[in-house]
């Protein structure tokens, strides 16, 4: 829980715009790691492996696990923008 000093608490500290994210599935190469690194917003088609965004609209608290599935995948499919 974050609290503002003198001011009301907060349990989610982000305040701005939601975050964005777009997928560019013709780059995918379905290594899977935005999936290890974010199994609550992204999984991948059984058929091949390509993925899918489970969630477009996610909580803040998955805004962390998402940035760190755009930075790993290895073919720069998941572009953000917040
Ligand atoms: S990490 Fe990138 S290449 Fe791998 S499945 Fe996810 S979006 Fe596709």
């Amino acid at each position: 829980m974050w609290k503002v000093k003198d001011g009301p608490a907060y349990s989610d500290p982000y305040q701005g715009e939601p975050m964005q994210i777009l997928i560019e599935e013709d780059k995918c190469c379905g290594a899977g790691q935005c999936v290890l690194a974010a199994p609550e917003v992204f999984d991948q088609r059984d058929e091949d492996g390509v993925v899918v965004l489970l969630d477009a609209e996610p909580g803040a608290d998955q805004y962390e696990n998402i940035r760190n599935a755009a930075a790993i995948c290895p073919a720069a499919a998941i572009e953000l923008r917040e």
